[in-house]
């Protein structure tokens, strides 16, 4: 039996074709992917959802306002995004949960790790919503943070921009870039290369958590992943 953490951008929700903040269609092939995953047995998934389609707090910070405040605005984000994967994945028959770092009693369970991880034992997928309830963060670092609380062995960072792994520089603007198959925490942090937040980064460093990047959106991918096919690349 594997426990891992997915993270997943709230922008992977999102649809550039058809201009929606969560896109129905992109929530049900990420819905399916996870339901695949999990129907292969021997797999315990805890979900990290962002909220980057709906709010940042970095933008509204710059914009003015309170930094606090703007946070609470990103993580309210999440619970949005957490309950629109929840949906979908149960469309697909899969039990899950939602558990929310703010107290919302209406919305969702308030986390507690002993139960999110009696949760994971009996099958339900687990979806992390509102971050670490802490503003000054990204979802990248309650990932990091959950995985170890939770005991899980890997946490996998799904991308959705097309950039399938960690490269040397931005493929997006430097098609010569190459990708890593591995990297050390400690390069990445040297080379000051943008695989998660380096709070996240550290906090696996520290922890002895390895991180697996690969490209989330391509059909059967998270399968590959879960099979220990080299994709992406490995952190650890
Ligand atoms: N956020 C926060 N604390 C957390 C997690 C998230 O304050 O523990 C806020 C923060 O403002 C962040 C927003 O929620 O910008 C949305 O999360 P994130 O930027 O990680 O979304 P993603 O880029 O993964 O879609």
């Amino acid at each position: 039996m594997r426990r891992l953490v997915l993270k997943m951008s709230g922008e992977a929700l999102a649809s550039a074709a058809s201009d929606e903040t969560i896109d129905a269609t992109t929530v049900d092939f990420l819905a399916r992917e996870i339901a695949a995953a999990m129907d292969r047995g021997g797999l315990e998934l805890a979900v990290v959802v962002g909220g980057g389609n709906i709010w940042r707090g970095a933008t509204g910070a710059m914009a003015g306002m309170n930094r606090a405040n703007s946070d609470l605005m990103g993580m309210l984000g999440t619970v949005i995004n957490a309950l629109a994967l929840q949906d979908a994945i149960e469309s697909h028959g899969r039990p899950t949960r939602v558990m929310s770092a703010i107290g919302m009693d209406q919305v969702a369970e308030p986390y507690i790790r002993r139960r999110a991880v009696r949760h994971l034992e009996k099958g339900r997928v687990v979806i992390f919503a509102a971050g670490m309830g802490n503003p000054y963060f990204t979802t990248d670092t309650p990932a990091a943070q959950r995985a170890a609380e939770i005991e899980a062995d890997l946490v996998l960072k799904g991308t959705h921009g097309g950039v399938d792994g960690v490269y040397d520089m931005d493929p997006r603007q430097h098609p010569e870039a190459q990708r890593f198959t591995e990297i050390s925490f400690d390069e990445i942090i040297a080379r000051e290369l943008r695989v998660m937040d380096l709070t996240a980064i550290t906090f696996c460093k520290d922890n002895n958590l390895p991180i697996r990047v690969f490209d989330l959106m391509k059909a059967g991918n998270l399968g590959h992943v879960l099979d220990g096919d080299a994709i992406g690349t490995l952190v650890r």
